[in-house]
């Protein structure tokens, strides 16, 4: 389906440069608005070659990335370009692929420091990144090639962060900053110093929080960095789906997808393995509670 339009998408560009009206074939309305966005770009650039390949579209669409602020990897997240929340994807309705491949081949390591904290659990609180060990003022760089989609600050969390759109469809997060070096809408280079390291927000002591998502759900970064070696592990990166659990919500960690619930009024241990067709044993296991535990309002619990 996503080839068939990247192919209809080239074809309504070439249909578009002969002047010859392209009628949308596709009920997808992002993927028709970024249609009409990348004909009117095309008719307004003069130099362009007279006539584009298919192996060509790669390459031009980083060119419309670049000279006509076109969003990275729009393929994936349609138009929704937005600078005001980090997550905007959930709510625009932004589906996600069952399988994704990923091309990591071409990364930074932002800082270069030791790993202080994990990303993960953290009692009853989800930390969506991993924390670099830096020194006030050390330069921060951008993980992957890209445009910096928001900048903000956030007294009680990220202080002054900075959130990148990457044209291999990875976004990533950078958090507690003490200076920025960009603004939004730039585009930016792999390795180009995108902020300034510091201590802002919630945070003791100087670190970077550093996370990656894709359309919008964190990863675990040690997914895909060796944050010990400061390499990768791998020059791809295969993002699965977890099955869809109704009530529930997916994170990614150690390789795995796995649903959170959270506990309500009323909830026990037992109606909850019932909910979920598992056992209070498993539940336990994966919790590392004990089955005469009293779940607390607004607990998260592990489903699988
Ligand atoms: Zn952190």
């Amino acid at each position: 389906m996503r080839i068939d339009k990247t192919i209809f998408t080239v074809f309504a560009m070439l249909l578009g440069l002969w002047g010859i009206p392209v009628m949308a074939q596709t009920d997808d309305i992002c993927i028709q608005k970024h249609i009409a966005i990348q004909q009117q770009n095309i008719s307004k650039n003069k130099d362009l070659p007279s006539m584009l390949s298919i192996d060509d579209s790669a390459t031009y669409s980083r060119r419309l990335e670049q000279e006509y602020g076109i969003a990275p990897a729009s393929e994936l997240y349609g138009d929704v370009w937005v600078n005001r929340w980090v997550n905007p994807y959930k709510r625009a309705g932004v589906k996600l692929p069952d399988t994704f491949a990923v091309n990591v081949s071409n990364y930074c390591i932002p800082v270069i420091g030791r790993l202080t904290s994990d990303y993960g659990f953290r009692r009853y609180r989800m930390h969506r990144g991993v924390d670099l060990k830096l020194t006030v003022g050390d330069t921060v760089r951008a993980a992957f090639a890209g445009r910096v989609r928001l900048i903000n600050y956030e007294r009680r969390g990220y202080g002054y962060y900075v959130v990148m759109r990457h044209t291999n469809g990875l976004e990533t997060i950078y958090g507690h900053l003490s200076r920025f070096l960009v603004k939004e809408g730039d585009i930016v280079k792999v390795g180009d110093p995108i902020a300034l390291g510091g201590n802002t927000g919630r945070s003791s002591g100087a670190h970077l929080h550093f996370e990656v998502r894709f359309l919008g759900l964190d990863l675990n970064p040690n997914e895909i960095f060796d944050f010990k070696t400061n390499t990768i592990h791998s020059d791809e990166f295969v993002f699965r789906s977890a099955p869809y659990r109704a009530g529930t919500e997916t994170y990614y960690s150690n390789g795995v997808s796995y649903s959170v619930y959270r506990v309500r009024r009323g909830d026990t241990l037992t109606s909850i393995a019932k909910k979920y067709r598992t056992s209070i044993n498993n539940l336990c296991r994966l919790n590392k509670i004990s089955p005469k535990r009293t779940l607390k309002i607004g607990q998260r619990i592990r489903i699988d």
